[in-house]
């Protein structure tokens, strides 16, 4: 068991600062982009690719952010490099860590939009959740993140920045030359943050591929999993252009239900999603889908439910486990919580019919973990913090 922080939430906040202009940010370039870039600023074209190799593995495999570090370039090439480029990725905004050791994040990325980035340690691995848009498009009448509107997408810096961020916290990058640790703090990466992933496919897509690069965060793909509400048409695609394993909000078992609970099933309902899943060319028994299923009272958690969940996948013949999420209520939400009772029946119903059931620990309760929520308090509390400033100013 991972040992428990003996810390009590915190709220760290540091001053606003918008990002340098002018240079160009390397963080998040491909590898051919960064080799485009490099050239049109005086880099010999001959050299190119290895100085991609070499400033690449700077970047992402030894987390180095000083082009003066670099120390297999030569001096002067350095600082033409400081010239034209820098290396910046989300900046901390605040930091929560929960007596679990969970630790969540309020990032602030370009134009001073913020999104929320969540680390869990367990015993065997180090999950981090990472955001893929600012607020979302979506309206899932469960997420909290469905409540505030899409603001922008996430570019592929921002990210895998959000990863070099956490890496930066757990202070986990390796030194050169050091022996090889393979226990690592930050062992897995899942796209469950705030935004639809597939709405931004190919940022997502550059950015993983960095998390998977040999030379980058190098991380297996099996060990980054990309969960979709059910954008069915770029299913396929997930597969082919990441490979990663892949998760499914999909809550419901039947159209009614899951039209209200994830509206996107009016565009793609259960029947289609099912068959996209079925086709999912990664799909096996040692890369099953997992499907998450969040425990709503009296919506979403009768027998019948977990029945029909089971009938679902059998029909479509999709390996599978499925996930039981107790629900994390926030404040107006429309849900409550199935009791831990009903959570145990309806796994155990599933578990039964030969599927793995995992009942999702609850995490972080003291620190607001449900997606969305820490946004909200802060923005919460800076408008009281504005409110008392502008009494002050009133009253002086
Ligand atoms: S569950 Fe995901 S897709 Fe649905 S509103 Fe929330 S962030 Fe968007």
């Amino acid at each position: 068991m991972t040992a428990k922080a003996p810390i009590t939430p915190d709220i760290l906040t540091v001053p606003r600062k918008e990002p340098e202009g002018g240079k160009i940010n390397l963080v998040g370039l491909t590898r051919d982009k960064m080799r485009e870039v490099l050239i049109e600023h005086g880099t010999p074209e001959k050299q190119a690719k290895m100085r991609v190799g070499q400033i690449w593995q700077w970047i992402y495999q030894w987390g180095k952010r000083d082009f003066a570090d670099m120390t297999n370039l030569a001096k002067a090439y350095r600082a033409q490099l400081d010239e034209h480029f820098e290396i910046r990725i989300p900046e901390v905004v605040s930091k929560q860590v929960s007596t679990d050791g969970t630790r969540k994040y309020l990032v602030r990325i370009a134009g001073g939009h913020e999104v929320e980035v969540v680390y869990i340690p367990e015993e065997d691995r180090g999950t981090l959740c990472i955001s893929s848009q600012v607020g979302c498009t979506l309206t899932c009448s469960f997420c909290h993140t469905g409540t505030q509107k899409l603001v922008r997408n996430l570019t592929p810096g921002e990210v895998i920045g959000q990863v070099m961020m956490a890496r930066d916290d757990l202070e986990e990058w390796p030194i050169p030359g050091a022996p090889k640790d393979e226990t690592r703090l930050l062992s897995n990466i899942v796209l469950m943050g705030m935004g639809e992933p597939l709405y931004n496919f190919e940022n997502v897509r550059d950015a993983m591929k960095i998390a998977m690069d040999p030379e980058g965060i190098q991380l297996s793909r099996r060990r980054i999993t990309l969960s979709t509400s059910g954008v069915v048409p770029e299913i396929a695609r997930t597969a082919q252009e990441i490979g990663c394993l892949l998760a499914i909000s999909f809550h419901a078992t039947t159209n009614d239900v899951r039209d209200v609970l994830v509206p996107i099933n009016k565009r793609w309902n259960i029947d289609a999603l099912l068959q996209a899943l079925a086709d999912y060319p990664k799909a096996s028994n040692s890369e099953r889908i997992t499907f998450e299923y969040v425990m709503l009272k009296d919506v979403n958690d009768s027998d019948e439910d977990a029945h029909r969940l089971i009938e679902h996948i059998k029909r479509y013949n999709i390996p599978a486990k499925i996930n039981l999420i107790p629900f994390n209520e926030w404040p107006g939400s429309p849900y409550q919580r199935s009791s831990n009772n009903r959570i145990r029946a309806f796994a155990n119903i599933i578990y039964q019919a030969g599927y793995a059931s995992p009942i999702r620990k609850t995490r972080g309760d003291d620190i607001m973990a449900a997606c969305g929520q820490l946004k909200s308090a802060t923005e919460r509390a800076r408008k009281s913090r504005k409110q008392i400033e502008a009494e002050a100013g009133l009253k002086s």
